[in-house]
């Protein structure tokens, strides 16, 4: 029996294009709908002064943060220390610094106080109060893809133009996410599953709302690929939809056996930025042992959290989230070897460099660990096993409904 639970998901309605051209009152009104935004002004944007991107962190900026923006590319990066020492202001600061850093801001002559305003919607965005799907979250999977974006193959080929799109779409790629996974909205008739006839639901809702932001702040107005900036972005947000991870894994492993990938070219580099997001919105288990459980902690809260209200409102619990019947080793275990395991090693295949060597070291060694807590759980993960480092095929639906609120 489907049962309608009440949820609460702020939703702002991406804008017309009479409400892009800037219409005040249509703004009013948008306002009115955006409650987090509404409720959580921003400190940085009461009022504050027209800075240059030195100085954009004057008043939460302190040496400490500074010193870890200079190692922004380290995996180690703790993003953890880096958001608190910004006052949760992460995810704005590191994008920041990196659209700087990159020469990105002035190559399209991008206006500061409008990337300023952006980034500081996109954060705002973030559902503060979700454990995991959070704005700290988007800040560190745009840090990965920093790293990914930095690895010889893609350094040597990519444009500055995919090189915004990859920081943006990581940035981007979880907006407004509401703490609950497809099959919760889908079962729940949330009128986003209706609006995306129940398909990639979250990534279509990520991508419109980045879409939304982008056009308020009009921070691509003044330029004639607009247009193509928001499609890309919502092609690599949707390449994130974790029930395509198959279709994306095949074409790349058919790529890498047939040696065929040809960066020259636009399409194929766009893959590849797909295939890097989708990387970096994975690569927890990757990180080393102390990052690694904290997310693994954050995202089982997260399940276990909507098998809460699952149990409540007493609709059927969905896999992985009943806190009865998992453990974090035991979720963590079945994600690594069916999800994460198979893709890295792809990755690896292609970007065959000590960053690939160390993610798959801390995967292994991450997997010893939570295997130790709970053998029981490693057992049966095993099992279903074909090969190391390239895992079967075909997920099990638990492990790609594990995947599918991970990402
Ligand atoms: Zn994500």
């Amino acid at each position: 029996m489907i049962q309608k639970v009440k949820i609460v998901i702020i939703y702002s309605p991406p804008p017309t294009r009479a409400e892009s051209a800037g219409s005040i009152p249509a703004r009013r009104v948008r306002r009115l709908f955006s409650f987090q935004r509404h409720l959580l002004s921003s400190r940085l944007l009461r009022g504050a002064p027209h800075l240059n991107p030195l100085h954009i962190l004057d008043e939460d900026y302190c040496g400490q943060a500074k010193c870890m923006l200079e190692k922004v590319g380290s995996w180690n990066f703790d993003i953890f220390l880096f958001d608190r020492l910004t006052n949760g202001n992460s995810l704005v600061f590191l994008t920041f610094h990196l659209l700087n850093q990159y020469g990105l801001i002035e190559l399209f002559q991008l206006d500061m106080v409008k990337v300023r305003q952006f980034l500081v919607l996109v954060q705002e965005d973030y559902h503060n109060q979700n454990p995991y799907h959070n704005a700290v979250h988007a800040a560190d999977v745009t840090q990965a893809m920093h790293c990914y974006l930095r690895e010889p193959k893609l350094a040597q080929s990519l444009t500055s133009f995919d090189i915004l799109l990859g920081l943006l779409a990581a940035a981007t790629h979880d907006l407004d996410h509401p703490g609950v996974n497809q099959p919760f909205l889908i079962k729940t008739n949330h009128y986003l599953a209706a609006l995306y006839r129940n398909t990639s639901v979250l990534e279509n809702h990520h991508w419109r709302s980045a879409v939304g932001l982008l056009r308020e702040t009009e921070l691509f107005s003044h330029l004639p690929a607009e247009d193509s900036i928001e499609r890309q972005l919502g092609s690599l947000i949707l390449a994130t939809d974790i029930s395509r991870q198959n279709e994306y894994l095949s074409r790349f492993r058919t790529h890498l056996d047939e040696n065929n990938l040809c960066l020259g070219h636009a399409s194929h580099r766009h893959f590849v930025l797909q295939m890097a997001l989708k990387c970096a919105d994975i690569c927890n288990p990757c990180r080393p042992w102390e990052l690694s459980k904290q997310w693994s902690e954050k995202v089982t809260e997260e399940f276990f959290h909507q098998g809460d209200i699952e149990k409540k409102h007493k609709l059927e619990i969905s896999p992985l989230c009943d806190s009865e019947a998992n453990t974090i080793a035991s979720v963590q275990i079945g994600f690594m070897t069916y999800v994460v395991e198979p893709l890295f090693a792809e990755w690896a295949r292609f970007s065959d460099t000590r960053l690939s060597q160390t993610m798959l070291g801390h995967l292994g060694l991450n997997k010893a660990s939570w295997s130790a807590m709970d053998p029981e759980a490693s057992g049966s993960s095993e099992e279903g096993e074909s090969e190391p480092g390239r895992a079967t095929e075909e997920p099990s639906s638990r492990a790609l409904s594990q995947g599918s609120q991970e990402s």
